[in-house]
């Protein structure tokens, strides 16, 4: 299986070069140059499949055997979900008759971005432990560096998009050869829990900077690295992206689990329909679903569920990719709580809600989606590699009108298209909390954390549309402990409710006494952090030192 560019680069890729690639030399993302269909048997074999058995069927269908082995494929994905607290890796629970969730937030971070980078942390380290090995002598070995900036505060505040993922990567990649880890946060101005959330990993390739200045200043360190081209071709900053391609791959997996956990669970297997709905920001985890779907599971319309930034959701009903919403008055920026639920923004128009792992501006892996519309709308007849360069042309030229104009107006043939596999739904901070409240008061007594509770709003509101076989599955992205905030808010008057009993788990006790690790930054400059990672991006860097 090869791999190219949305935006119709020539070159095909392996799949490992697809993922140290990350991104395409055109901007474009990588996609395979087909779907793989399913063996025909894989309803009976596979239906009483662990995650990791599930992972090696799904995961060869798009890795060429040459590429890695099916030996070491399963090396590499038992040592990967290893790291779970779930024997089952990601559980299904039963909410009501009709709803469940499935629950992707036992991995070490508590959110469902553990799934992906648990694994991409071991296929970086196979990679390159086998680029390196091939190497002569006097050859420099290759490394992987990443860099990020957090303010610390995992919510209420303008994120850049990799530190949205930035926890789930430092537990993807700690330990792992040839791959170290910087992260800059302003030191003293984060809160004690979370500088020793951050600052209690003490792996020798992680490493803290704890930089004298502020979350801005971080934030303008990382973006001039990663403009700086030298430096970033020696350190291949960009690889650990949220587009990486074996993200998407790895997600694929729990929908065909949870599909054979549901039928298990249920009296007339036969009878019913599943409809997944999916808390969505850069829309990939339900864009594993939907190839998933193109694969051949078996499911109905792909649920979308947004917060207030809802350019998906605004997607599906005019066809247009917006930025701002061209069709409501201007919010005020700084301005809390508007009139009509819509929250302030920041400096660049995303808002700020209680579920802000959402919380973006564009879709970054929305491109993918597009893609296989642009495709499927292309004339058809065609051969499919006319077909394909088609799609990449269309595609090149919408991703340049985003760029531009800051929108796209897609065809309504296209848009169609999109709603036949898909609906959207767009969901407010205060449905969100009312939302919480109502499956903790349920008798299933469940506290979903505000993301899930995105999408179970949203699966909520389309429930009385659906047939009486439908089936729904929303995906659980976080645990409720790593949002107390919003949990706190929506169950606080709830008499029987304690956070401390009932939600904080063991591992998030005892933090503030553990043994830390920093490097202290004394002055907000590019050239300090550049020579600290110059340093410790060796294998053998001393540990603990100032500059
Ligand atoms: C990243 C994240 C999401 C959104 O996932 P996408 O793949 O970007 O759509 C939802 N919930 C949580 C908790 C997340 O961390």
């Amino acid at each position: 299986m090869r791999y190219f560019s949305t935006r119709g680069e020539d070159q095909l890729l392996s799949f490992e070069e697809t993922v140290l690639a990350g991104l395409a030399p055109d901007g474009g993302l990588y996609i395979p140059e087909r779907v793989p269909s399913l063996p025909a048997n894989w309803q009976c074999a596979w239906k009483d499949y662990s995650f990791v058995d599930l992972s090696v069927e799904i995961l060869s269908l798009y890795i060429s055997p040459d590429e890695i082995s099916r030996a070491e494929l399963r090396g590499l994905v038992e040592k990967s979900y290893s790291t779970f607290r779930h024997p089952s890796v990601t559980p299904l629970k039963k909410l009501d008759e009709k709803t469940y969730v499935l629950e992707l937030f036992h991995g070490p971070t508590f959110a469902f971005k553990d799934v992906a980078l648990q694994l991409l942390g071991n296929l970086f380290e196979f990679f390159l432990k086998r680029r390196n090995a091939r190497k002569g002598p006097g050859e420099k070995p290759e490394k992987l560096t990443v860099v990020g900036a957090t303010s610390g505060d995992t919510g209420r505040c303008a994120l850049s998009e990799s530190s949205k993922h930035l926890r789930a990567a430092i537990y993807g990649l700690r330990n792992k050869a040839n791959i170290s880890i910087f992260i800059l946060h302003p030191k003293g101005r984060v809160s004690p829990i979370q500088e020793a959330q951050m600052t209690t990993v003490t792996d020798a390739n992680v490493h803290n900077l704890a930089v004298q200045g502020t979350f801005d200043d971080c934030q303008d360190i990382v973006k001039t690295l990663f403009n700086d081209r030298e430096f970033n071709a020696t350190h291949r900053l960009g690889a650990v992206n949220s587009i990486n391609w074996a993200r998407i791959l790895a997600q694929t997996v729990y929908y065909f689990l949870s599909y054979f956990q549901l039928r298990r669970q249920v009296s007339n297997p036969d009878e019913i329909e599943i409809q997944y709905v999916v808390p969505t920001g850069n829309f990939g985890d339900i864009l594993a679903g939907y190839y998933a779907k193109r694969m051949g599971l078996p499911m109905g319309r792909l649920g979308v569920a947004t917060n207030a930034n809802d350019i998906l959701a605004r997607f599906w009903k005019s066809g247009a990719y917006e930025k701002v919403d061209s069709s409501a008055p201007a919010p005020t920026p700084g301005a809390a709580g508007a009139s009509d639920g819509r929250q302030a923004t920041d400096a660049s128009g995303v808002r700020e809600t209680l579920s802000p792992a959402m919380d973006i501006l564009v879709s970054s892996n929305f491109e993918r989606l597009l893609w296989y519309l642009a495709f499927e709308g292309a004339a058809q007849g065609t051969d499919a590699v006319e077909r394909r360069k088609a799609a990449s042309a269309t595609i090149a030229d919408w991703m340049g009108k985003v760029k531009s104009d800051g929108r796209v107006q897609v065809p309504i043939s296209v848009l169609e298209l999109a709603r036949r596999d898909f609906f959207a739904e767009r969901v407010s901070d205060d449905e969100t909390l009312d939302t919480i409240k109502y499956y903790f008061k349920s008798e299933a007594h469940y506290i979903a954390d505000p993301h899930t509770a995105v999408g179970l709003c949203a699966a909520r509101r389309v429930a009385p549309q659906n047939p009486p076989q439908t089936r729904q599955i929303v995906l659980s992205t976080a645990h409720p402990a790593k949002f107390s905030e919003a949990v706190t808010r929506a169950l606080q008057g709830s008499p029987s409710f304690d956070f401390q009993r009932d939600v904080l788990p063991p591992e998030f006790k005892g933090l503030l006494e553990r043994e830390r690790r920093v490097i202290n930054v004394e002055a907000p400059q590019v050239d300090l952090v550049k020579q600290v990672i110059e340093r410790f991006a060796e294998p053998a860097g001393e540990v603990g030192a100032s500059v």
